[in-house]
């Protein structure tokens, strides 16, 4: 029999259980062994644990699966959203859902190895907040995803105000601290990634080589991964805006270039009639437009930042003497 849940939904009801959340679309390939292997890692770890696999508007067999693995797993929890809302955004459903005081990020198709959270659960234990997967191959993976990656995080690192960690995806143990700080981020464009990067903590490596999907194909086609790259970068950087502000000041140098070359030519060449104006005109507005576009930008940017809505600053601890706080004296 499965019941609905409500105890503790988006809070730390169980601060010693493990959460393992699974964004799941069109993945009834896959579900089972992931179900197994998850279960496996999560057992040789502790008895406490859930595993939430949210089911993304997939329309194939996933969400019935969901509900017999539920059946006949107590640890199991099934999500089902209204609609295909992409991967971000059903990730960040079960993140909000999971009461666990450790949760686990993990995709459906097991290119991320759920048996290293034995060693990640030591790195937290250690007191890292966030233990993040980094890939150190992706042999598997085409030649062209392995380089436009490559590419994809370098850039975006240089474009972005957060250091972004390069070769790395949503696969992370996160402690509750560093959780409810990322559930407290209302943006509705979410690159998940880059905003745990953002909010500090003490986060760590651990290194992997990532391996092929046991089955299905990658629900990231080349047109949704443009979208995400797109996103990513709107997402942590207004630099791109700036951009009218820099051509506006190449424009410039090259009027003042111009202006003498105009000049020289007037009295030194026969030149056409109007010509030197008009050279002079076209790029004197042209610099002057540029300008008042990036100008704009800037504004917009910061617009843009402000409607984010994101918390100021995030306390990681706060540390006061006992005393102070019995006697209300130090
Ligand atoms: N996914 C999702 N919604 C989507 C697309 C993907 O929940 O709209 C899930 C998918 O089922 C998988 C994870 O997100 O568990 C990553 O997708 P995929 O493995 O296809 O991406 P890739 O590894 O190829 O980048
Ligand atoms: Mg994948």
């Amino acid at each position: 029999m499965i019941d609905s849940v409500d105890k503790g939904v988006g809070k730390c009801a169980y601060p010693d259980r493990i959460s393992v959340v699974i964004p799941c679309y069109n993945e009834q390939e896959c579900l089972r062994e992931v179900c197994a292997r998850v279960a496996c890692a999560c057992a040789a770890c502790t008895e406490d644990y859930e595993i939430i696999f949210v089911n993304d508007g997939s329309s194939d067999a996933t969400w019935p699966l969901i509900k017999e693995l539920c059946e006949s797993n107590p640890h199991v929890i099934g999500i089902n959203l209204s609609r295909n809302h992409g991967h971000q955004l059903a990730l960040t459903a079960g993140l909000d859902f999971c009461r666990g005081g450790r949760v686990l990020i993990i995709d459906a198709d097991l290119q991320d190895p759920p048996e290293l959270l034995g060693d990640m659960m030591k790195l937290m234990d250690e007191g890292a907040e966030v233990v993040y997967g980094k890939r150190t191959s992706r042999r598997s993976e085409s030649f062209f995803k392995r380089t436009t990656a490559y590419g994809f995080y370098r850039v975006l690192n240089y474009l972005s105000d957060v250091e972004i960690p390069t070769d790395t995806g949503d696969f992370r143990l996160m402690s509750r601290k560093a959780l409810d700080a990322l559930n407290s981020m209302p943006e509705t464009y979410r690159y998940i990634r880059g905003m745990v990067a953002w909010l500090g903590f003490k986060q760590v490596p651990i290194k992997y080589s990532r391996m092929e999907r046991v089955a299905g194909k990658s629900k990231y086609p080349l047109l949704s991964m443009l979208r995400f790259a797109a996103n990513a970068v709107t997402s942590f950087s207004i630099r791109p805006l700036r951009l009218a502000v820099y051509l506006g000041l190449v424009t410039a140098l090259f009027l003042l270039v111009a202006i003498a070359y105009v000049i020289v030519s007037y009295f030194e060449y026969q030149t056409v009639q109007g010509w030197s104006s008009l050279m002079v005109v076209v790029l004197f507005l042209s610099a002057v437009q540029l300008f008042s576009i990036g100008i704009i930008g800037e504004y917009l940017g910061r617009m843009f930042i402000e409607q984010k809505r994101r918390p100021l600053f995030i306390v990681s601890e706060i540390v006061a003497n006992a005393k102070l706080e019995m006697d209300g004296k130090s």
